[in-house]
């Protein structure tokens, strides 16, 4: 199991990981990203994968 982390400061919102990884990761009324679950289950660890490969700010991690 993994956790995921997102870094706050460099979120600007272009919204790429709740568009292509909307079981983990969800938008604030701001745009900003919103981690659904910390902990990602192996059912979600592709689309956490997703969502940390297609962030153009490099503000999600994923610790294993
Ligand atoms: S893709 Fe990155 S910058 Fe865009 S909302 Fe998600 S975490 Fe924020």
């Amino acid at each position: 199991m993994s956790r995921i982390v997102v870094d706050a400061d460099r979120c600007v919102g272009h919204g790429r990981c709740y568009t292509l990884a909307p079981d983990v990761f969800d938008a604030d009324d701001v745009g900003h990203c919103v981690v659904l679950t910390e902990e990602v289950s192996d059912e979600s660890e592709l689309q956490a994968k997703i969502g940390e490969q297609n962030c153009p700010e490099q503000a999600i991690s994923l610790t294993h």
